[in-house]
């Protein structure tokens, strides 16, 4: 909620509790003071000029940014509320950005006069003419309450919005009516909530089947490729038995090559010694004919001299 009032307050540390609460009234005001007291205000970063805060309440933690800026107060709060003319976060803030025994209590000036006349001062709560017309007051209250609380609980069993809150003053009835469209609020928003996270929720489970069939698909994979594994272990032991053949049969190859060599150069060795022997044979045969042939020429002349 952001709001925007004139002020004619030089400093922040100028507008003094009484002040705040002529202003806002005294409800918004109890309810900022007990904020305050109940150290759920944290001045992130403040001066005269500017104040950024954050208020942890029961609904959650909203921030604030509140200046004082061309003879006006300017407050922002992250709330939703339509309290007026600011909230009670921004109460709470001023509260503590004024708490007592600091220095900025001797500045307290002008007390009233700080809110032009364009804002209406709340008037203080009176006291009571008497207690019998405060009872009429809050019976009459509790009566509007209770015509609304049935209307309230149909909506809510229809799951409708809530009937428009009943016209009636500040006031502890008020506050309950502004507590139930409050619950009522976060159950709204619960719910949504939990309709993203159903959806949510399904469609991780369709991801998770989707993994589990994956997975599935991925152990046969494996199943196979593992029975082919082992058929491809078959065959390499088989080709290692067969390597192991060749290599016997390598080394036999290479002795029989070696035994042939050997028979080779035997055959070489007694080829020559045969040639040695033919050629011997061959030197005998000539001079045995070279011998022979006159002693047949002299055979041949006595046998014709015979004849
Ligand atoms: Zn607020």
């Amino acid at each position: 909620m952001r709001n925007k009032i004139p002020c004619t307050a030089q400093k922040l540390s100028q507008l003094h509790p009484d002040m705040i609460q002529s202003v806002v009234g005294a409800q918004v005001f109890k309810l900022g003071h007990e904020y305050y007291t109940a150290n759920c205000v944290r001045l992130v970063d403040s001066d005269d000029a500017e104040i950024t805060s954050e208020v942890n309440g029961p609904f959650g933690l909203y921030e604030q940014s509140i200046a004082l800026k061309g003879g006006n107060l300017l407050t922002k709060c992250s709330c939703t509320s339509t309290e007026q003319p600011f909230c009670r976060h921004c109460v709470a803030v001023l509260l503590g950005y004024h708490s007592p025994g600091t220095a900025r209590d001797a500045v307290r000036t002008q007390e009233s006069s700080v809110w032009e006349e364009s804002v209406t001062p709340v008037t203080p709560i009176a006291p009571a003419a008497s207690s019998a017309t405060s009872l009429s007051a809050k019976l009459r209250e509790i009566t509007i309450f209770l015509d609304w609380l049935p209307q309230a609980v149909k909506c809510l069993q229809l799951d409708q919005d809530l009937p428009e809150a009943p016209p009636m003053d500040a006031g502890d009835v008020r506050g309950f009516v502004q507590s139930v469209q409050r619950l009522m609020t976060r159950w709204r928003l619960s719910e949504e909530r939990r309709i993203v996270l159903e959806a949510e929720l399904s469609s991780r489970d369709s991801h998770l089947n989707r993994l589990m069939k994956q997975m599935e698909d991925f152990a046969q994979e494996a199943d196979q490729a593992q029975a082919a594994c082992e058929g491809m272990q078959l065959a390499l032991t088989n080709c290692k038995g067969m390597q192991s053949r060749l290599s016997e049969i390598g080394r036999e190859r290479e002795r029989l090559e070696d035994q042939l060599k050997v028979v080779m150069e035997e055959l070489i060795r007694k080829g020559s010694a045969l040639n040695h022997f033919a050629s011997s044979f061959k030197e005998v045969s000539s001079t045995f004919h070279e011998v022979a042939t006159p002693s047949l020429q002299n055979s041949d002349t006595t046998h014709s001299h015979a004849v």
